[in-house]
């Protein structure tokens, strides 16, 4: 593993030992902005020595990277969360090291819970933290480790961090918001680069948070608040920090072409050396050029997520992609060479019908058909992925009443799309298994008790539950 840091944390003598943990595998952790500016915003102290846990299911005791501490040997942890699936690796990270899990029977270390899991299981996080930080790692991070420094005991520290906006102890009510960084005071970005993440070598850079649509089923909107882009300046000045070190960025948003200066960021992005790639967009903003753009700069996969076919479906989650725009931009993709499509889908909408699985059916065979617009001049066929995934229904958003559909009929219908759609050549067929997306429900929607939580943390990994 080779890792490169970005910026300069210059050390005086350490006052403070924090980790920064993700409850999931190196790569993920590592290629996850939150985690990375977590870490930043505490080793910005010169008397913080801060260091990096990842959870590793065959190792018996969780361990930092840098030193290969236990956990149990830091004053102050910082767990973020993305995943509801990530909270029983918690607890198993902290039995595993010893760690009392109930912060009631705990007097150190200090631990703190956040990542957007804050917003809809913080009663889990409680469980086990001595507070949940519900917000952006810049605005709740320096408060929270001077009020370690201000502190005697627990008591004292407690007392301390209840007085900060989006931080609450384990005993207070449950957060009800998220807390932005509206002023964008420090984006954010890669902070260290690595070899062994989803995104190698990369510098990621979030260039906007929320999003300007509200599809029904999506929390991104709902958590996060109002849509906010950062500004291109910004955006160039952060790039600056990986010059000579990388000429790969990837550009963050939950739907980058929503940028108002998407199409200068490439271009100014461009002419300075860098390649981009870009982790998600929607398609109805992207004129010829753009997509031009994007697929000369290292995108060789196209993204699309109609979700659904049927126009019931569509205008019930909000999302209505003309089908005749998806197919028109697919095959100018395919003209201009992408290599991969990549295609999101639902099941488990409420009222689908089998009619609404054939209509996915009969949509990918018409992209298939598209696709093969420039095999001739290519020699090759793009390969098309379709990725199926049940719905969720999640807390904030206008499904979080409707109840996940059930297992059984879940899996039925994954085959039934597997089973049509691997026949369509050079189509493979994924998704979440439908025993996951009922874990996760349970989870996000608050339906288990601790104890529960606490029986799935020893077993080996819960990615398989
Ligand atoms: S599904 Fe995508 S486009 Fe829709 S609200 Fe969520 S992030 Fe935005």
């Amino acid at each position: 593993m080779t890792e490169r840091f970005i910026h300069r944390y210059p050390k005086s003598r350490s006052r403070l030992k924090v980790a920064v943990v993700f409850p999931n595998k190196y790569r993920l952790g590592m290629s996850n902005l939150g985690f990375h500016s977590v870490y930043h915003e505490a080793q910005s102290f010169p008397d913080v020595m801060c260091e990096r846990v990842f959870f590793d299911q065959a190792a018996k005791t969780p361990v930092s990277v840098e030193s290969g501490y236990g956990l149990g040997d830091f004053d102050l942890i910082f767990i973020s969360v993305s995943f509801e699936t990530d909270i029983p690796n918690c607890i198993a990270m902290l039995e595993r090291a010893g760690i009392p899990i109930s912060p009631n029977n705990r007097k150190s270390p200090y631990i703190i819970a956040g990542g957007i899991a804050a917003v809809f299981a913080s009663r889990y996080l409680m469980g086990f933290s001595d507070a949940v930080a519900c917000g952006d790692a810049p605005l709740l991070i320096a408060p929270i480790i001077e009020a370690v420094f201000g502190s005697e005991n627990k008591d004292s520290f407690l007392t301390g961090i209840s007085g900060i906006d989006g931080v609450y102890p384990y005993t207070s009510e449950v957060p009800v918001s998220y807390r932005r960084d509206t002023e964008w005071k420090n984006p954010a970005h890669t902070v260290i680069l690595s070899n062994e993440t989803d995104f190698a070598d990369r510098g990621l850079i979030e260039i906007s948070r929320s999003c300007k649509y509200k599809c029904a089923f999506c929390l991104v909107s709902r958590a996060y608040g109002e849509y906010d882009a950062l500004p291109v300046a910004r955006i160039l000045g952060i790039a600056d920090y990986y010059r000579g070190l990388t000429d790969r960025l990837g550009m963050v948003a939950a739907t980058s072409t929503n940028h108002p200066d998407f199409g200068r960021i490439v271009e100014e992005l461009n002419r300075s050396g860098f390649q981009l790639s870009f982790s998600a967009f929607r398609i109805e903003p992207l004129d010829d050029a753009l997509l031009k753009a994007i697929i000369d700069n290292e995108n060789k996969t196209l993204t699309v997520a109609p979700e659904t076919v049927s126009p019931r479906l569509k205008k019930l989650i909000h999302k209505e992609i003309p089908e005749s725009l998806i197919l028109d931009k697919i095959r100018t993709a395919c003209m201009y060479g992408i290599k991969r499509l990549k295609l999101y889908f639902l099941i488990g909408l409420p009222g689908e019908t089998t009619e609404d699985l054939d209509g996915i059916i009969r949509l990918v065979t018409e992209i298939r058909e598209v696709s093969t617009v420039n095999v001739k001049a290519t020699g090759y066929l793009p390969e098309i992925i379709v990725d199926i995934n049940p719905l969720v229904p999640k807390p904030l958003t206008e499904f979080q009443d409707v109840p996940i559909e059930d297992e059984k009929s879940l899996r039925k219908k994954m085959v039934y799309l597997k089973n049509r759609l691997r026949s369509l050549g050079r189509v493979f067929v994924y998704g979440e298994s439908p025993r996951n997306s009922h874990l996760q429900y349970r989870i996000s929607q608050g339906l288990m008790d601790f104890e529960e939580i606490v029986r799935l943390s020893k077993r080996a990994d819960t990615a398989d539950i």
